[in-house]
């Protein structure tokens, strides 16, 4: 089937949290990793092109969504989607305002949208301020991220530096008046210049709103969540249909691996739930990487019973984490660790693996990589925002589950596989 809507995310793990929100419609999602070398073929309804340009140079990030974009008008998109962090993560520079700017030239539309809420997940938007849990955003724990610390909760004011077109709002008390006053807001704004409009919500009831009146606009930007609500919007009109194959029960389920790189508190307590199964496990450390290489670890893999479902693992806490990047170097500390967990995914694809659960982002990159998969069929969904995924693999079928940091509860590791079981 041709595709309808075409979404562009600024990293991996959030290309795949929207991927796996989109596929609760029930219609076929496909996500590419990187902009295809190829001509689109076989291509899906709902189609995700996942970049790595959250933190990339303002030039570079606008290159790079602008080719994304050529490639799902190819597919046949007519409908369009930016997708960044639901904490709005940029830098001082800022790829958000510039790539939509870019992306609306490109499809020569006046106005778009920006609603980076998830309420499922926390994430709010009230008055234009941007809130995780109860915290303004410049007071939660994002106001020290390493790459992207966010010091003020004001999307407005985030936002309008990185533009060169007016910024404005459509408040909550226009979104709660329904669709069709949000509708009368937008062209208000519209008629006023205003290009680039940051649209509250604190319920998901607000995100079906936004979507009823905003479905059919050639450009929306936000959070994965504000997508959620478009497909079953265009099911009714009949633009979309439901995808009727079931790849998860057609995939015949062989051994698994747990590999996990991201230290996440989350992570952490996953990681301590699945080895108190009992489970042959293997914990990597950064400093022997370092001296030793990588070669134990591969002997160790493929010692083992796969039929047990073995985890390698260099998630630790943060004590840990710190001392080893204080020897190595915040880097060189996370490559060791990346390229061996990657160079695992390959070996036990070799023995015979053919599902990986995989915990990072980062780590996600460099596994995917290592198998060179650039393709992924969205299957059904372990947590919210985290969904096994089908590809190929050196001519093999496989199933994939990538999961960032502070997804999924305790138990995730042992729901991922029962998910696929089922
Ligand atoms: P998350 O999604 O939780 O951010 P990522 O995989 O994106 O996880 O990032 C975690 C980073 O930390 C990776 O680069 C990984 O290689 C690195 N890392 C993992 N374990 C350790 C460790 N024990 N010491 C230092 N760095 C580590």
């Amino acid at each position: 089937m041709t595709t309808y809507f075409g979404a562009i995310a600024d990293d991996f793990t959030g290309a795949t949290d929207l991927a796996g929100l989109l596929a609760r419609s029930g219609v076929r999602v496909s996500l590419r990793i990187g902009v295809p070398q190829e001509p689109p073929a076989d291509t899906a309804p709902l189609e995700i092109i996942a970049l790595k340009c959250r933190t990339a140079p303002v030039d570079e990030a606008v290159a790079e969504t602008r080719a994304a974009l050529d490639w799902l008008r190819r597919a046949g998109a007519e409908r369009f989607f930016w997708k960044y962090c639901s904490t709005f993560d940029s830098t001082p520079q800022g790829n958000i305002g510039p790539v939509a700017e870019a992306l609306m030239t490109a499809l020569g539309t006046k106005q778009t949208i920006y609603c980076p809420a998830f309420p499922e997940n926390g994430r709010s938007i009230f008055m234009g301020n941007l809130f995780v849990g109860e915290q303004p955003l410049a007071e939660s724990p994002m106001k020290d991220h390493p790459l992207t610390p966010m010091r003020d909760s004001n999307l407005l004011r985030l936002l309008a530096p990185q533009v060169t077109s007016p910024v404005g709002l459509a408040n909550r008390h226009a979104v709660a008046k329904g669709a069709a006053a949000l509708r009368g807001r937008l062209s208000q704004l519209s008629g006023d210049g205003v290009t680039h409009v940051v649209v509250d919500a604190v319920a998901n009831d607000d995100l079906y709103l936004i979507a009823e009146a905003c479905h059919d606009m050639p450009l929306l930007t936000g959070g994965s969540a504000i997508a959620m609500p478009l497909p079953e919007i265009w099911l009714k009109q009949g633009l979309l249909k439901r995808y009727e194959a079931d790849r998860a029960h057609r995939f015949e389920a062989g051994p698994a691996i747990i590999l996990s790189g991201s230290c996440s508190a989350m992570t952490n307590r996953q990681v301590a739930a699945f080895l108190s199964e009992g489970r042959p496990s293997l914990k990597l450390d950064p400093l022997d990487l370092a001296e030793n290489g990588n070669g134990a670890a591969l002997d160790w893999l493929s010692r083992q019973d796969l039929a047990a479902t073995p985890i390698i693992y260099a998630t630790a806490a943060p004590d840990a984490v710190r001392a080893a990047q204080e020897k190595l170097g915040t880097e060189r500390a996370g490559t060791l660790v990346e390229a061996t967990l990657a160079a695992c995914a390959t070996r036990a694809r070799d023995l015979g693996v053919r599902r990986f659960v995989v915990a990072g982002g980062e780590t996600s990159g460099a596994v995917t990589k290592s198998l060179g998969i650039s393709r992924l069929d969205i299957g059904a969904e372990i947590a919210p925002g985290v969904p096994w995924c089908f590809a190929r693999t050196a001519g093999r079928d496989v199933a994939i589950t990538l999961k960032s940091g502070n997804f999924g509860n305790e138990e995730f590791f042992a729901k991922a596989l029962e998910v696929l079981e089922r």
